[in-house]
């Protein structure tokens, strides 16, 4: 694991050079060996558990590691923080991986930084195991996201409404640049850290635009959204809900970050919110496009004066691209990824009625989300599954059928097509929460390693699959998530 920081170099007004606090008795939960692998962890250090849990928890720090704890602020619900940053996280430091790739290396629970305010930097060790799930569960859905590396119990005890296990968290992120990170310094009226960041993230994430003539932020901002409108349609096509799309979670590079209080959606309904503080539903399932346009519109903000320095001509050339190109842009992506989940081999325009039928019989019949899309693809070849699907979606099963007999594609084309959009399994919110439980009441990773094995494989039954698919029995009508705070 050979560092590479580059970050750290910036000028000192993007973070604050800091180490993490030591904790009294680290031990390893979770590993995460491919990871290490592509990161090159090195053997010596991977064949070491102590070593790992020192490293791990920020109580012994590699060579060639810088921490720091990064500066950016965010609305929060709506409401602008000017001033958040990594309050129990530090960046340990970058590095390349075997590709030449550049990710950072991030401790989550390691402690108090100047960006602490209220809180005490640790992070109880359920949160750390939900994100280490969650985050592998969404990386072999094929949904861009963070990944962690380890789990690390600390020994120690963190108060929240009662005591409870201590944990730490290494998140692997391609940059934790977010649109937060932007505001902080466009509230501050900072240009020239703006700049700086501006360049920064394009030469890192978007080298290709440092070549764009006179309009290099408006391309930088499209890009963003890009990647954006790509990562809230493939959450749709999952079923997976955030749960806290506040500017400071949402990245731009179009990875998935901060799973805090996120979910599956088992029954289709636009409205779920699993989130305990969601209490207006501000980022319901449904929501999740209209937010990511909102946080865009939050970005061009910040961009406005090096666009030009004519805030009016500066706001005439980004209002395009929020109101008009974002809308179109989601619309395309969201009915194509749809048309794919229905096994349409080209999306025609007759189609948006078509899905938006289905999803009306979906959310009417009370069905669940990925059992129907599963059984959907399964009632190409066989009868049972084909007669079910009949049951419960009626006419509209008839018009699926007329529509895919008007494909001259073969059938297994479609087949195939289907399998790769629809997942047989997901990380369901039931089994999160009693594989968390297990790890807490254990000490050990068992469970975890058993669930994420099937997670690992979610387009393909493995023997012990079937054990993860059963949506809840009370279809998580009483389910909340919380902030893991
Ligand atoms: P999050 O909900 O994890 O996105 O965090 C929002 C903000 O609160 C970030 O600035 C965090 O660093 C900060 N924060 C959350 N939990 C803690 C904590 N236990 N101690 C210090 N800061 C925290
Ligand atoms: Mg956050």
């Amino acid at each position: 694991m050979k560092f590479s920081n580059s970050y750290a170099h910036l000028d000192e007004v993007f973070y604050q050079r800091i180490r993490p606090t030591p904790v009294r008795d680290p031990r390893l939960l979770l590993w995460n060996a491919r990871l290490a692998e592509q990161l090159m962890a090195p053997d010596e250090l991977v064949q070491d558990l102590s070593a790992l849990a020192q490293v791990f928890s920020g109580n012994h720090i590699l060579p060639g590691s810088e921490p720091i704890a990064i500066v950016y602020a965010g609305h929060q619900f709506g409401t602008f923080v000017p001033r958040l940053g990594d309050g129990r996280a530090h960046l340990l430091g970058e590095v390349l991986d075997q590709s030449g790739r550049r990710w950072d290396i991030q401790l989550k629970g390691s402690g108090r930084t100047s960006f602490s305010r209220g809180g005490d930097g640790r992070c109880p060790l359920g949160p750390a195991v939900r994100e280490f799930i969650m985050s592998e569960a969404m990386k072999f859905l094929g949904v861009p996201t963070t990944r962690c590396l380890a789990v690390v119990t600390t020994g120690e005890t963190v108060f929240r409404e009662t005591a409870l296990p201590g944990g730490v968290v290494t998140r692997v992120a391609s940059s934790h640049l977010r649109i937060g990170t932007f505001q902080y310094f466009a509230a501050q009226g900072d240009q020239q850290a703006l700049e700086t960041l501006c360049r920064y993230s394009m030469a890192r994430h978007y080298p290709e635009l440092q070549e764009e003539g006179d309009t290099p932020y408006i391309q930088f901002m499209k890009k963003v959204m890009e990647r954006q409108i790509h990562l809230v349609v493939e959450w749709m096509r999952v079923g997976f809900i955030h749960g806290v799309m506040n500017t400071d979670n949402t990245t731009i590079t179009g990875e998935t970050i901060d799973y805090g209080p996120c979910a599956m959606m088992g029954i289709y309904d636009p409205k779920t919110v699993y989130s305990s503080i969601d209490t207006m539903g501000r980022y319901a399932f449904g929501n999740q496009p209209e937010i990511l346009q909102w946080n865009m519109a939050r970005f061009a903000e910040c961009l406005l004066p090096l666009i030009n320095a004519d805030t009016h001509k500066a706001v005439e050339a980004v209002r395009p691209v929020i109101e008009e190109a974002f809308p179109a842009l989601f619309e395309k992506e969201y009915m194509n990824m749809m048309g794919k989940k229905l096994g349409f081999t080209s999306f025609r325009e007759e189609d948006r009625k078509l899905i938006d039928t289905f999803l009306k019989q979906l959310k009417d019949g009370r069905l669940d989300y990925t059992v129907t899309f599963d059984l959907l693809t399964r009632s190409l070849t066989s009868e049972p599954a084909a007669s079910r699907m009949k049951d419960e979606l009626g006419d509209c099963f008839d018009l699926w059928q007329k529509r895919l007999r008007m494909q001259t594609d073969v059938s297994q084309k479609v087949q195939k097509l289907m399998r790769e959009h629809n997942p047989v399994v997901i990380p369901r919110n039931h089994h999160v929460e009693e594989v968390i439980q297990a790890c807490l009441e254990t000490g050990n990773a068992t469970s975890a390693e058993r669930f994420l094995q099937v997670l690992r494989s979610p387009y393909k039954e493995l023997a012990q699959t079937s054990e993860y698919q059963d949506p809840p029995g009370d279809g998580d009508k009483d389910y909340r998530t919380f902030c893991g705070t």
